[in-house]
């Protein structure tokens, strides 16, 4: 954006440092940048595009750690099985996936994180039929259009049913071919400049979908290559004993002895951890994806948050794949993390403000993008939810930062990214919604005819 926006007079939540809120303040974004965040009104300027804001909680925009696009198209399937049976049930389908189908699938599903406040997601793909296209380039293109900040990593899976592994042969890779095609992605995609709206990672699926050697190559191929690596970890407790009996530890210290801890790693779930791989995790700066909803949706369990943020392990917020969160809301994953932790923890477990804290400048930390996104401070990308808590769901509500978390989803008034309009009063601006349901639609019956699951 190469004009001055200035949003005035709504309750500013910083989510910096010392967690700064102004109960009326300011935030102005100029040139994709935050150029000023204060109280009361800004210092007038000429040409100054000028948005009144009260009414409306002005909050950084939320982070996604850990998605899978292309579910979008298989929601509702194996609705009350766990992660093993389900995968089992959609691993056929998704071995009948395409370019159109996950371009259609990632334009509706990335459209849906915006609806809900989010402004930057990560995207796991792991599934590539041998005569799918080109999966990535159209994920890449479904960002673009929608207009999120996106970190695509490029998944795999080499370990078939033959060789013990969860998913058929048919999905699987062999690893020359994931190793190529995954270096390829990074040169063909990945910008790491400050002002970047892509970048990508590497990821192998899980344990149990991949071998020690493509795990320890791909660690490899990362560092080479200056990316972040990242893969599902301690998801349930059948993972847990397929680690035990197949590697003799559990899946911490498997991924320990392979290299796979630091601060340029993240693992999806990390559900079942015990102290020491905790002490581990946070020792390296190894982070999490809490993904709440998927882990109860598939009844996996629940993450030790509490216990994960006073070690101090980087953690944000993943809604995991639309097929295993079907309402795929980053803001609804606040409020679970929040009611999780305490279901758990009890009422100390984790604060409102904690809550936001992972859904946004968490999830930048997490990413390892925290210099450019996650907070409103000056210098940082024009990332920026405005949220309306004016109205019945929330009129009068004492403290506004628990209107977003405990209270229903509030409607988005505005929501930029890089300073440029994404959503305005709960529509996307940059494309026709109602075309991107149709096509959704459409790409999801043509997967479930060719799958054979519907007629
Ligand atoms: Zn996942």
């Amino acid at each position: 954006m190469a004009g001055r926006l200035v949003l005035d007079g709504g309750t500013v939540v910083t989510m910096d440092g010392v967690r700064t809120e102004y109960a009326s303040g300011h935030v102005v974004v100029e040139n994709g940048r935050i150029a000023a965040v204060g109280p009361g009104p800004a210092p007038a300027v000429d040409g100054a595009q000028v948005v009144d804001v009260r009414g409306c909680v002005v909050t950084p925009g939320l982070v996604n750690t850990h998605h899978h696009l292309y579910q979008w198209v298989t929601r509702g399937l194996a609705v009350d099985a766990t992660l093993f049976e389900w995968l089992t049930t959609l691993y056929p389908v998704w071995g009948c996936i395409d370019e159109e189908t996950v371009g259609a699938a990632a334009t509706a599903g990335l459209g849906w994180l915006a609806r809900t406040g989010c402004t930057t997601t990560m995207d796991h793909h792991y599934v590539f039929p041998a005569d799918g296209g080109d999966v990535l380039g159209a994920e890449v293109e479904a960002a673009r259009v929608v207009g999120l900040r996106f970190m695509l990593t490029r998944g795999s899976m080499d370990l078939g049913r033959s060789a013990g592994g969860l998913p058929p042969d048919h999905v699987v890779e062999g690893i020359d071919q994931i190793l190529g095609a995954t270096s390829e992605a990074v040169d063909r995609f990945h910008d790491p400049s400050a002002d970047s709206m892509l970048r990508v990672g590497v990821a192998p699926c899980s344990p149990f979908s991949v071998t020690t050697q493509l795990l320890t190559e791909a660690a490899s191929l990362a560092r080479d290559k200056g990316v972040r690596l990242h893969t599902h970890l301690a998801e349930t407790l059948d993972e847990d004993t397929f680690c035990r009996e197949r590697f003799g530890c559990g899946p911490v210290d498997y991924m320990a002895s392979l290299g796979w801890l630091g601060d340029d790693v993240w693992f999806g779930h990390g559900v079942h951890l015990d102290d020491s791989a905790i002490a581990l995790m946070a020792a390296t700066g190894t982070g999490v994806a809490h993904c709440p909803s998927s882990n109860a949706r598939l009844g996996a369990g629940i993450a030790r948050l509490r216990d994960l943020k006073d070690a101090g392990v980087p953690v944000g917020l993943g809604v995991d794949g639309a097929a295993s969160n079907e309402a795929s809301s980053l803001l609804e994953e606040a409020r679970h993390a929040l009611l999780f932790a305490r279901a758990r923890g009890g009422p100390q477990a984790l604060t409102v403000r904690d809550a936001l804290e992972v859904a946004t400048i968490g999830g930048a930390r997490v990413l390892g993008w925290d210099e450019q996104i996650g907070s409103l401070e000056v210098g940082k990308q024009g990332d920026v939810a405005v949220w309306r808590v004016d109205t019945l769901a929330h009129v009068d509500i004492v403290d506004r930062v628990a209107a977003l978390v405990l209270g229903d989803r509030p409607p988005l008034e505005l929501l930029l990214v890089a300073g440029e309009p994404v959503v305005e009063r709960d529509r996307l601006v940059r494309v026709d919604e109602q075309q991107v349901t149709d096509a959704s639609r459409e790409a999801g019956r043509r997967l479930l005819v060719k799958a054979g699951v519907a007629g």
